[in-house]
Formats: structure tokens, sequence, C-alpha cells
């Protein structure tokens, strides 16, 4: 686990106002209300949740999340999936292709640490290369049989990975059980190019489409008498259409937590709980004049892949525009005829436009209770999985 230096620690307990910036803050509990929404849902739709944790990269906020119901995090890389074993997660799903041999030798290492104390690590695949190569790495960890769980993915419609949905699949099953230290666990069927969809209606069709390919795959996997213990796939886009599908055991969604920019413009769908923002850039203005006031916090504090981010709840006379500054500043505008410009050495905080990428940048993520004007700073978590690409 990564440490906190000594100046973050004294903080605890602290005001609010006294977090230099630029610096990541959690809402602790417009978080906390995120989860519970979240585990009433899937509990109502009879699902497993299982969020990804490239969201947070934190041990311990994979910890609440499991005290809260779920079942376990889903991981985009080997080095993430090391990062919150470390920290004591032990469920963990790399939803994503590895065939490096190095790599390989680090999952087998990890599925038969994680098989020893009682946790599971599962895989998706979509090669038979793939296959034969984890089943080598597997063998020579000298993992025991079924040491790891293996998924198929299939290509539902975003054209990354995963092979065509129905007999391709099932060959690769095939491949699958045919070795002993893998175990057959269902089908990966994630469809990031439909999460935004901006109207629910569109969401709803793609998701249609989806199901179509992987009722094929199920259909496919009957007539040839293999058993299918788990179909899993959705994001915070589309959660609500995969879990009332009756097909889906267990949804992904990671951003939910914290609910980006990006998500805030989707058009909420009514079956969905309503998610909170709860991750804002503290950030201070540095400069003022000529019509402009700069805050200290550019694309090095938050990811602007998915746009810029919102400056929150000002009220409309004080509305601003944050325009790119380059690495370390933001250039706020007025955004209507009040000429309204925020003073020097004013807070203001960022709604940033995609969590994911702005949480990597950062090495810690300060949790404030008691909201982000009148709180305490309560805990400090760690970016344990910071930067871990490989
Ligand atoms: N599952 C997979 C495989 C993903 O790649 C992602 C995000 O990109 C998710 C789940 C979670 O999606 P979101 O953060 O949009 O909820
Ligand atoms: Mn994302």
């Amino acid at each position: 686990m990564k440490s906190i230096p000594e100046s973050l620690r004294a903080l605890v307990g602290q005001a609010v106002r006294r977090i230099d910036t630029p610096a990541l803050v959690i809402d602790l509990d417009a978080m906390e209300r995120n989860i519970e929404r979240m585990a009433r849902f899937a509990q109502q739709h009879g699902v497993l949740w299982r969020p990804h944790a490239k969201l947070h990269k934190s041990a311990h906020i994979a910890l609440l999340l499991e005290q809260a119901g779920a079942c376990g995090h889903c991981v985009q890389k080997v080095a993430e999936a090391e990062a919150l074993a470390e920290g004591g997660v032990n469920n963990l799903f790399i939803s994503n292709e590895i065939v490096s041999p190095a790599k390989l030798e680090r999952v087998a290492r990890l599925a038969k640490t994680l098989d020893g104390r009682g946790g599971r690590l599962a895989l998706a695949v979509d090669s038979t290369e793939g296959v034969a190569r984890l089943a080598q790495a597997m063998q020579d960890a000298q993992a025991g049989h079924g040491a790891i769980d293996v998924l198929v993915e299939i290509n539902v419609g975003q054209n990354r990975c995963g092979v065509e949905p129905g007999t391709a699949a099932v060959e690769l099953a095939r491949a699958i059980r045919a070795q002993p230290r893998l175990h057959f666990a269902g089908l990966q069927a994630y469809h990031g190019g439909a999460q935004h969809l901006r109207r629910a209606s569109e969401r709803r069709e793609a998701i249609a489409q989806v199901l179509k390919l992987v009722n094929r795959t199920r259909h496919e996997f009957d007539a040839a008498g293999i058993a299918l213990p788990l179909i899993t796939g959705a994001g915070t886009g589309t959660m609500v259409n995969e879990a009332a599908s009756g097909v889906y055991g267990e949804i992904q969604p990671g951003s939910f937590l914290f609910m980006d920019a990006d998500y805030a413009t989707n058009e909420h769908d009514p079956a969905q709980p309503v998610f909170e923002h709860a991750l804002y850039v503290k950030t201070q203005v540095i400069s003022v004049g000529q019509g402009r006031a700069v805050c200290d916090a550019g694309h090095k504090a938050h990811a602007i892949d998915s746009g810029l981010p919102r400056l929150h709840a000002l009220p409309p006379e004080q509305a601003l525009r944050f325009e790119n500054g380059g690495d370390e500043h933001g250039v706020l505008h007025p955004a209507n005829t009040s000429g309204w410009l925020p003073a020097l050495g004013e807070t203001l905080w960022l709604i940033p436009g995609h969590c994911d990428p702005t949480v990597n940048l950062h090495d810690h993520l300060i949790g404030v209770r008691g909201g982000r004007l009148k709180g305490v700073v309560e805990r400090i978590f760690t970016v344990d999985g910071r930067g871990a690409l490989t």
C-alpha cells in the first residue's frame, strides 16, 4: 500500500478550507449515497455487482464497496490487480486480455496467492493462443486445478476486444475447459460505446442489440451442452438495461461512485438510481485581471479526454466558463453578461470531465464529511494503482 505523507495525515479532522490546492476531494456523504443506491439497485434486480476499480484504484475504497455488498472488483491491468491484492482485496476480475508471458507469469502468481487466501482471480480471453499461454503460465507457477476463472469476451458492438458472438465463443470455452488449471467461468459482454449515448432510448436500443448477440451465444452453448455459469458486463450508462435483461448475472459499473461531467450529460433513465457527483478538484484563483480569472488546476490535475471540467454549484449570476489554460492553469471567463469573476485566492470546485483518468493523476483522495464548504477532512485514501499500466 502506498503511504500517506505526514502533511496530509495532519489534515484529518481539519476544516475543508485547510486543503491546499489543487487537490482531489471526495464528498464522502455523496459517495456513500451512491454506494447505497447501487447496492439497493443490485439487490432489487437480483444481480451481483462487481464495480470497476479502474475508477478509484484504491484498496480501501474497494473494501468499502465490498462491505456494502459488492461481490468483488473489476480491474483492467495486472498491476492494478496486484496493487489491490496487496491492499487486502481478494476477489478480482481482470476484464481484459493479457497475452505477454511476463504478465501471465504475474497473473498465475496472483491467482495462486488469491486462491491460497480464499479469494479468486479471473481473466478475460479472446484467443486460443491467449488460453494456451495462460495455461502454460499456470502450469509453470504450479497453480492448483481450476485456480483461475476464465471468461470468454465476446464483441457485442464496441469493436475492441472479444471474439464473434456464437460458435467462436463456444470453441474458446472448449479450449479453456480442456485445460485442467483453468476454470471456464462465463462470458464477458461489455459495450463501452453504448455508455455515453445521450438519450436513454438510444442506450436501451444499443443494449437490445447486445442482448441479441448474447442470446445467440447462449443458445450455441445450450446446443453444445456447455453450461454458462455467468454473463457479466455493463457500465454506469447502460446498467439498467443489462440488469433488467434476466440474462446478465453481474454488472460492472465503476463511474457511478463519483459521477463525472460527461455522465451528467446523459439523459437520466427513470429506472436508474440518481447518482451524485462525489469527486471534485479543489482549486483556487491565483491571478485575476483583464476580464478573466486563472485557477491552479490544469490538465495535470484533471483529465480532459471527455471534455473540460465544469464549475460546481455557482449561482446563475456567477456562472463561469472553464477554458483550458494548459498543464497547470484553468482560465475562467464570465459565462453571462454579469461579468462576475471570483476574487484572488477564492476556492472553486471542479467536476472532472472523466473521473477514471483524473484519479490516475493523483496520489491521494481526500475524503470530506459534511460538505465541501463547511465539512471536515475525515480520511485520506491512497490511489494504490496509480500509473499501474502493466
Ligand atoms: N467494464 C469494463 C470492461 C470497462 O472497460 C468499464 C469502463 O470503461 C466499465 C466496466 C465501467 O464503466 P463505467 O465507469 O462507465 O461505469
Ligand atoms: Mn471511464
